[in-house]
């Protein structure tokens, strides 16, 4: 009895760390269709919500809030923020509670944001992902994001690689996801990826590059930096298609990790001693991709772990071959 008590009491914890709430438009207790996720590309920042297709609507308290008039009149209430819609008036210190109407929307959307805290300001916050498990909920979404292409670039440059890889390269995939979910609401567009990364194959078939992901939009702690935007999505995205660098590390904490490549001619010993990725083979005996035809990998995820992947053979060529020593000396 003790123990059933204790584990109860565990599962409610657990429970009451996930701080899931209910979506902003009634039915609160159904999925809504959603058009637009976190972290797709935007003229000059990330889009830093989710939208949800409901049009002239009205909305109503997601989770337990209290006004702050000065947020209010920044469109935020508690841990959320409502945009393309009139928020009605609320005294300062009001208390909301789930199901109360808090306005309505005024175009064909609302967009809706999530931050980490009550107490952060409003105006440069961290945006969350509200389709975590455990946070809108219901949410469902049974069906595969998609991998349309994958391209080679010369490592910070706009020079596409075609055939022969060598030094450093990039990597850019376009990808995206048409959101049709299992309730039949569909975004009527590309929306974006929830994560993407790739790895690297040996024409066998085993992983000699483990894989790689740094574009993850779980949040986003500046949706207006341009530089980050930029090192994340290639030029020639829009709101509804996305070029992803998957080779950049764009949210490093570390400003000149950011811009990231893939290797092709890093050095690895049989020594065992791991080198950093900047550091070249001075010879094909301690490269890691010996020159040779690879298997590059790329996946594609949305928030509910769907994915799509999409194999490429390359060929490097970092190394003249060994015949090639006195070539000049026949006769
Ligand atoms: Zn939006």
């Amino acid at each position: 009895m003790r123990i059933k008590t204790l584990v109860i009491l565990i599962i409610l914890l657990i429970a009451s760390n996930l701080s899931s709430y209910w979506w902003p438009v009634e039915p609160q207790d159904k999925q809504h269709g959603i058009n637009a996720t976190l972290g797709e590309w935007r003229v000059g920042h990330f889009h830093a919500g989710v939208d949800i297709n409901e049009s002239l609507d009205s909305i109503y308290c997601p989770a337990t809030s209290i006004v702050d008039t000065t947020e209010l009149k920044h469109n935020w209430i508690g841990k959320f923020r409502y945009i393309h819609v009139i928020l009605l008036e609320f005294p300062h210190d009001t208390t909301l509670l789930p199901g109360d109407n808090i306005g309505y929307i005024t175009g064909s959307h609302l967009h809706f944001r999530e931050r980490s805290s009550d107490t952060m300001h409003w105006d440069n916050s961290d945006a969350l992902n509200p389709l975590f498990h455990g946070t809108l909920t219901p949410y469902v979404d049974s069906t595969n994001p998609h991998i349309d292409s994958v391209k080679f670039y010369r490592q910070a440059s706009d020079s596409l690689m075609t055939g022969i890889l060598d030094n450093r390269v990039d990597i850019l995939s376009v990808a995206g996801d048409t959101r049709t979910d299992t309730a039949g609401h569909s975004a009527g567009h590309n929306v974006s990826v929830y994560r993407i990364g790739y790895e690297i194959k040996n024409i066998l078939g085993s992983v000699v590059k483990d894989y790689w992901e740094r574009i993850r939009f779980d949040t986003i702690l500046d949706p207006s930096n341009s530089s980050q935007l930029n090192l994340t999505y290639g030029s020639g995205s829009s709101r509804t298609h996305f070029r992803y660098w998957v080779t950049n590390d764009p949210f490093n904490d570390t400003t000149n990790l950011r811009n990231w490549y893939w290797n092709t001619k890093h050095r690895a010993d049989s020594s065992g001693v791991s080198f950093p990725d900047s550091v070249d083979a001075d010879s094909i005996e301690v490269a890691q991709f010996k020159d040779g035809h690879y298997w590059v990998k790329i996946f594609a995820y949305d928030i509910r772990v769907n994915a799509d992947s999409e194999s490429i053979m390359v060929r490097i060529d970092n190394f003249p071959p060994a015949n090639d020593v006195g070539h000049f000396c026949h006769n």
